[in-house]
C-alpha cells in the first residue's frame, strides 16, 4: 500500500506523513531529504549548482539511502542536520529542477517503494510522478504566512518569520513553475487545508480515508500545530 502526500513547504506534510506511517506501521519516505542530500553533496564537492551536467552526473553516482532511524544517508554518511542548513535550503530548488537529477532520484524512490510492503511518502511530485498509482493521495496546503510561522516555531527562529516567508514564497515559485514535475495537485488527490488545524486532526482525517480501524479515536501523537 502506498499513501502519498504532496504540497508546498511548511504545509505539514512531513509531520503528518511520519505520524501516519507510525500509526499504520508503514515505512516513511521523505523525498525532499534526498534532494537536500544531493544538494549538500554538490556544495561539499564545490560544484556550481547552475552546472546542470555536473549535478546530473553526481545524482547518478551518489548513493542516497535511509538508515534504520529513517534518516537520509549520503554515500553512507548521515545527512542530518546539514541537509537543513540555510545554504542547502537556498539551493535545493535549483538542483532539483534538472530533469536528469529528477530521473535519477525518482528511480531510487521507486526502488525503495518496491522494497517495502507499505509506504507513506511525501514531497512535491509523489502523487503525480513518482507513485501515480498510489492507493491514497493527499495534497496539503496552508497560507504562506501560516507556513512561515510554523517553520519559524519549529526551528526556534520566531524573529526571522519575514525571512522564512520570503524563502517559502521563492521556493513555491520555483517548485510550481519548473518544467519537469512541477508541484501541482493530482486530479485524484484529496485536498486538505491545514490552516488552523492541528496535527492530530489531519492525521485522523487521513487515517479515516485509509480506513484504519479505530481511526476516529484520539492519537498518541503530540497535538502541536503542524
Ligand atoms: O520537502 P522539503 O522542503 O525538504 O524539500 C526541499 C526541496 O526539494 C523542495 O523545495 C523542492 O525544490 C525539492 N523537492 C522536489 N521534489 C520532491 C521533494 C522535494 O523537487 N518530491
Amino acid at each position: 500500500m502506498i499513501i502519498a502526500l504532496d504540497g508546498p513547504a511548511g504545509a505539514g506534510k512531513s509531520t503528518v506523513a511520519r505520524a501516519v506511517a507510525d500509526r499504520l506501521n508503514l515505512t516513511f519516505l521523505d523525498t525532499g531529504a534526498m534532494y537536500r542530500g544531493l544538494t549538500l553533496a554538490a556544495l561539499q564537492r564545490g560544484l556550481d549548482p547552475l552546472d546542470e551536467a555536473a549535478c546530473v552526473q553526481l545524482a547518478n553516482e551518489l548513493e542516497l539511502s535511509f538508515g534504520e532511524d529513517g534518516l537520509v544517508r549520503i554515500d553512507g554518511q548521515a545527512g542530518e542536520p546539514d541537509i537543513r542548513s540555510a545554504t542547502v535550503t537556498l539551493t535545493v530548488s535549483t538542483v532539483s529542477a534538472y530533469r536528469g537529477v529528477r530521473d535519477a532520484v525518482v528511480s531510487k524512490q521507486r526502488e525503495i517503494g518496491l522494497s517495502v510492503p507499505g509506504l507513506v511518502v511525501e514531497g512535491r511530485d509523489t502523487t503525480t510522478v513518482v507513485f501515480p498509482e498510489a492507493e491514497y493521495k493527499f495534497f496539503l496546503v496552508a497560507s504562506p504566512t501560516e507556513r512561515a510561522r510554523r517553520r519559524a516555531a519549529q526551528e526556534d527562529r520566531e524573529d526571522e518569520v519575514d525571512m522564512i516567508l520570503r524563502d517559502i514564497e521563492r521556493r513555491d515559485q520555483l517548485d510550481t513553475t519548473r518544467a519537469h514535475a512541477p508541484l501541482r495537485q493530482a486530479e485524484d488527490a484529496i485536498l486538505i487545508d491545514t490552516d488552523s488545524r492541528n496535527i492530530d486532526s489531519v492525521v485522523e482525517e487521513i487515517l479515516a480515508c485509509v480506513g484504519e480501524p479505530g481511526a476516529t479515536g484520539s492519537s498518541d501523537e503530540a497535538s502541536a500545530g503542524v
